[in-house]
């Protein structure tokens, strides 16, 4: 079984003060490449799981996330960062298994791809992405505001992926 690093996305991985709804809204943080890489040389498997309830919302399309995303691992994949899966939750008002705080997206995730949950980090920037990540049974840091269920709270993710090598 392998590791691996469950990654929100908004807020963690790129700038959320105005809504992603196309490519060119999607920011990276100065030190998202450099968090991933040292995650990555850790033998972490990368995934991303984010609830994009937009989409039932009607803000977006399924079609507008992919092009988002296709930018995205464009700018991964020029530095040499494999981010294995992403998996979104498009729903908003329908119950579904998917959407955080249920763990649903990083249990299908692991089934999938061989993950010792309990070898495995949440990485989120919301309470949500806390109790899914512990509902997983996955080690749980929260970036910025402390939250009382997190395991670890740390600024940024390049903070986290620090953490994670010393622990
Ligand atoms: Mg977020
Ligand atoms: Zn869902």
């Amino acid at each position: 079984m392998k590791k691996a690093i469950f990654l929100d996305r908004d807020g963690v991985i790129n700038d959320n003060k105005k809504p992603v709804n196309k490519p060119k809204d999607l920011i990276l943080y100065p030190w998202t490449i450099e968090a991933l890489k040292i995650l990555s040389n850790q033998g972490f498997m990368l995934f991303v799981v984010t609830n994009q309830g937009g989409i039932e919302m009607g803000y977006f399309t399924e079609d507008d996330l992919k092009t988002i995303h296709d930018e995205m691992m464009r700018i991964f994949k020029s530095e040499d960062i494999p981010i294995d899966d992403i998996a979104y939750c498009p729903h908003f008002k329908t119950k579904c298994e998917c959407r955080k705080p249920s763990p649903g997206m990083l249990i299908k995730l692991s089934e999938n791809h061989d993950i010792d949950l309990k070898k495995s980090y949440m990485i989120g920037d919301r309470e949500m992405d806390i109790t899914a990540g512990l509902q997983a049974g996955c080690t749980t840091i929260k970036i910025g505001k402390p939250c009382k269920n997190a395991h670890y709270t740390v600024n940024n993710l390049l903070e986290a992926a620090k953490l994670i090598v010393n622990l």
